[in-house]
C-alpha cells in the first residue's frame, strides 16, 4: 500500500472516532427543555408520568430540565390576543424566577404536554381564566391563595413559633396604576393580609425540614408586596440547593443552601423566606376540564375541637346564612387555636352544645368543620336557626375587608352544600337580613347584597353539572 493511502485511511479512522465521540457526548447530555421541541418534551412528560414518582422527585426532575436556561424578566404574558400584555402564554426558551416555578409545578402535575399547558394557565390565572385582571401572580399572597388547590403554605408548619408574621396592604388598584392601566372593569378591593416567614438566622442555625421541590419566596421589606424572588429548594446526593432563574447569573442555576442564605442575609432589603409545598394527593385528571378539586375542609379532630356537650336538635338544612364572629381577627393566634377559644366560649359561657356555626372560614379562606350539619345552630339573636346552615368568617367585617380567597372558598362550600341538600342558592342571606344585628358586617354583607356570593355559588354549581 502506498504511504499516501495509509495516511488517508488513518485520517478517515480518526475522523470517524471523533464523529462517534461527539455524537455520544451529545446523546449523553441531559435533556434541556429550553433547547427541546414540543414533541420531545411531550414524550418526556409521558415517560416521567408513567413512572411512580413522588411530587418531590418530579419537581427535582423537571426543575433540572431548565438548568442553564437563559433568564428574561419579560418572558410570558397573556397571549397574542390579550388587551394589555401580548407576550406568549408559555415561554420555555427564556424564563424568569416566577415562570420557572410555575412551569416546574405544572409539569409535575401533568401527564402530557397539552395537560401541562392547561395546568400552567390554571396556576397563573384565577380559575384558569386568562386576562390581566385574573392574574394570580401579581403578588405571592394572591398566588398562594389562588393556588391552594395544589399548594400549601408550610412556613408555620416548618418554623413553628420561630415564624414571623408580617402584615401588608395588597392593592391591585395601585398595581394597575403603576402599569398605566386604568380601565380594568372588575378589580378586587385593597386588603390587609398577613404572611409568615422564617428569618435567615433561623434558617442557618437550624435548617427546617425542607423537601425537594418546595417553593421558596424571598421576603423583602418594602410595603405593598411580599416576595422579591421565587426559588425551588432541591436536595440531592451533592447537597442542598436553591434552584432558581437568577437575574444576576442571567440563567437558571443551583445555589448552595448556606452560601445563598449568607448572601441574601447580608442584604438589608431581605427579611427571610416563606415556603410552599405541592400537595401530594392532587388528582388533576379526575377533575379534568372542570377545574374543580375537592374542597379541603379541616375536620373537627384536625383543629382539636372538644366533643359536643349534649345531643342537640336535628334539622334538615334548607337555607344558607352567612355570619362573622364580630371580633377583629388578624391571624393571631392561628385559626386552629382561635377556634378552640370560640368553641370554649360557646360551650362554657353560652352553655350551647357546641360552636354555634356549621362551618368557619379563616383569613386565608381555609374552611373548618364546626357543628355537625344535621344539628340546629345556635344564636344570641332572635331568629329561629332551624334549617339554617350557618357559615361564619373569622373577623369583624364591619371593619375588615373579606379576602378574595375567603369569598372563593366560602362560595365553593356553599355550592357543595346546596348540591348536597338540594338547597336553592337564592336562600343565601346575611344574618342581618333575619334580625337586628350588624352581622356579618357591612363589607361582607355588601358582597351578599350585590349578589357577588350568589353569582359565584351559581357558577360553581353549574360547573358541577
Ligand atoms: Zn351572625
Amino acid at each position: 500500500m502506498k504511504k499516501k493511502t495509509i495516511i488517508q485511511i488513518a485520517l478517515f479512522v480518526l475522523l470517524a472516532v471523533v464523529v462517534v465521540f461527539v455524537v455520544c457526548e451529545y446523546k449523553r447530555k441531559p435533556l434541556r427543555y429550553h433547547k427541546a421541541g414540543i414533541e420531545e418534551i411531550d414524550r418526556d412528560i409521558r415517560s416521567i408520568s408513567a413512572k411512580d414518582l413522588t411530587i418531590a422527585e418530579r419537581m427535582s426532575y423537571y426543575s433540572e430540565r431548565f438548568l442553564g436556561a437563559p433568564y428574561k424578566l419579560e418572558s410570558q404574558g397573556d397571549g397574542p390576543y390579550a388587551k394589555y400584555d401580548r407576550l406568549p402564554l408559555l415561554n420555555l426558551k427564556k424564563i424568569n424566577c416566577m415562570t420557572y416555578c410555575e412551569i416546574a409545578m405544572a409539569l409535575t402535575l401533568s401527564d402530557y404536554y397539552v395537560d401541562f399547558f392547561n395546568i400552567l394557565q390554571h396556576i397563573r390565572y384565577y380559575n384558569g381564566i386568562i386576562g390581566m385582571a385574573t392574574r394570580n401572580h401579581y403578588t405571592m399572597v394572591d398566588w398562594v391563595q389562588a393556588n391552594s388547590w395544589c399548594l400549601d403554605d408550610v412556613t408555620l408548619q416548618l418554623g413553628g413559633d420561630q415564624a414571623i408574621a408580617v402584615e401588608r396592604t395588597i392593592s391591585h388598584a395601585e398595581f394597575f396604576k403603576n402599569k398605566g392601566i386604568d380601565d380594568i372593569p372588575v378589580m378586587w378591593p385593597d386588603r390587609r393580609t398577613t404572611i409568615h416567614y422564617l428569618p435567615f438566622e433561623q434558617l442557618l442555625n437550624e435548617k427546617p425540614e425542607l423537601q425537594s421541590g418546595d417553593i421558596v419566596a424571598l421576603i423583602q421589606n418594602m410595603g405593598g408586596i411580599f416576595s422579591a424572588h421565587m426559588l425551588i429548594y432541591i436536595e440531592n446526593e451533592t447537597g442542598a440547593f436553591f434552584r432558581h432563574a437568577s437575574m444576576s447569573a442571567e440563567k437558571t442555576v443551583d445555589s448552595p443552601y448556606e452560601q445563598y442564605l449568607q448572601g441574601v442575609s447580608e442584604n438589608p432589603r431581605y427579611l427571610g423566606m416563606s415556603f410552599m409545598r405541592l400537595k401530594e394527593e392532587i388528582d388533576w385528571k379526575k377533575n379534568h376540564g372542570k377545574f374543580i378539586v375537592p374542597l379541603n375542609i379541616i375536620s373537627r379532630s384536625e383543629w382539636g375541637a372538644a366533643p359536643l356537650k349534649g345531643e342537640g336538635i336535628e334539622h334538615i338544612p334548607k337555607r344558607i346564612t352567612i355570619h362573622h364572629t364580630g371580633v377583629v381577627y388578624e391571624g393571631v393566634p392561628v385559626a386552629l387555636e382561635y377556634l378552640k377559644g370560640i368553641q370554649r366560649y360557646h360551650q362554657e359561657d353560652k352553655q350551647w352544645i357546641d360552636i354555634a356555626y356549621h362551618y368557619l372560614v379563616d383569613l386565608n379562606g381555609r374552611i373548618y368543620e364546626g357543628r355537625p350539619e344535621h344539628l340546629v345552630g345556635d344564636t344570641a339573636t332572635d331568629y329561629d336557626p332551624h334549617g339554617h346552615l350557618n357559615i361564619c368568617l373569622l373577623g369583624n367585617y364591619e371593619d375588615q375587608t373579606p379576602d378574595r380567597s375567603q369569598i372563593e372558598s366560602m362560595s365553593r362550600l356553599i355550592a357543595d352544600l346546596c348540591l348536597k341538600y338540594d338547597i336553592s342558592p337564592k336562600t343565601i342571606k346575611g344574618h342581618k337580613e333575619l334580625t337586628d344585628t350588624k352581622c356579618p358586617g357591612k363589607n361582607l354583607f355588601e358582597l351578599v347584597k350585590n349578589k357577588t356570593v350568589l353569582n359565584e355559588v351559581e357558577k360553581k354549581i353549574r360547573l358541577r353539572h
